[in-house]
């Protein structure tokens, strides 16, 4: 049993290995986020390594990569950024010295939203409140461009110009690769607009402003709450709850690394309902799904 066990996993390996093209080579690609690391393996799929720089339940704003990382970029073909501030310091820094490496911006052509302002004043604002009467909080663009089909479209075409081009060998296989993916955004966003139809024009919170492209894609309106990245006080919840119910607000999502009871002691003070929403999901086409299921259950 022991034996035919081990032989099974030998003849395993030699199957794995005839079936995937050796690691060395593999186009070594980097990416900052789990969502990217999903499209590039869905186009590259056995003629890519990805590597992925912010790990699942890291924070991408405070991150930064370890030199365990940094060494290992400076072996890659091709780092995909999305535009996470920490990406600005790290090239920066490498700047001219890895040879090997293209950096592509994933995003690239993506007509980015601004970052609602964090602080609001107490009191009424107009739909987009954008009138800046906070002196320090500047308006920043949204880097959170995962979250919509159709800039997923966007960032999976220039995923797979980059691959083509880093690996002319295979560009057949990844333009393939690519259209079958597009077929698979354009189902989702079609059914996720299917799902939220009837929710149309309602708001909802978020601790972490994640959730802009989102919202655009499927007239929802993004209310962002946190306050420097920290969980609210509880003066800060009480105003948070007064905020709204006078807005309507019947959604708050939260992300894993949340406390939980602020969240849901919001949602107690509004009549409204937590929804967790993790914008990091590795799958983002099958993320956008749950999202949808559940934002529709909240408000319905
Ligand atoms: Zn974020």
């Amino acid at each position: 049993m022991k034996r035919l066990g081990r032989m099974a996993a030998i003849g395993f390996c030699a199957l794995w290995a005839g079936a995937r093209p050796a690691a060395a080579e593999r186009l070594d690609v980097f990416v900052s986020i789990p969502p990217q690391a999903y499209l590039v393996e869905r186009i590259g799929r056995e003629h890519v390594e990805v590597a992925l720089m912010v790990q699942a339940g890291q924070d991408p704003h405070t991150f930064e990569p370890s030199p365990r990382q940094m060494m290992a970029l400076a072996d890659a073909r091709l780092y995909l950024k999305i535009g996470m501030p920490f990406e600005t310091r790290l090239l920066e820094k490498i700047e001219g010295a890895y040879a090997r490496l293209s950096v592509v911006d994933m995003a690239a052509g993506v007509q980015k939203r601004m970052m609602e302002p964090h602080h609001h004043q107490e009191g009424q604002h107009g739909e987009g409140a954008d009138e800046d009467d906070d002196e320090e909080e500047r308006a920043e663009p949204d880097p959170h461009v995962w979250l919509s089909p159709p800039l997923l479209e966007v960032m999976a075409r220039n995923t797979a110009r980059a691959l083509a081009e880093a690996d002319p060998a295979n560009v057949a296989e990844y333009e393939e690769n690519l259209e079958e993916l597009i077929e698979d955004i354009e189902r989702t966003h079609a059914r996720v607009q299917e799902v939220l139809a009837p929710c149309r024009g309602r708001a909802f919170y978020t601790f972490h402003p994640a959730f802009g492209y989102f919202g655009d894609a499927y007239g929802l309106r993004q209310v962002a709450v946190e306050a420097e990245g920290k969980s609210p006080t509880p003066r800060q919840l009480t105003e948070l709850i007064g905020r709204a119910r006078r807005e309507g607000v019947n959604i708050i999502f939260v992300q894993p690394q949340f406390d939980r009871r602020a969240a849901q002691s919001v949602a107690d003070g509004i009549g409204g309902a937590v929804v967790p929403m993790d914008p990091l999901a590795r799958d983002v086409l099958a993320n956008l799904e749950t999202m949808a299921a559940q934002v529709e259950a909240a408000l319905r």
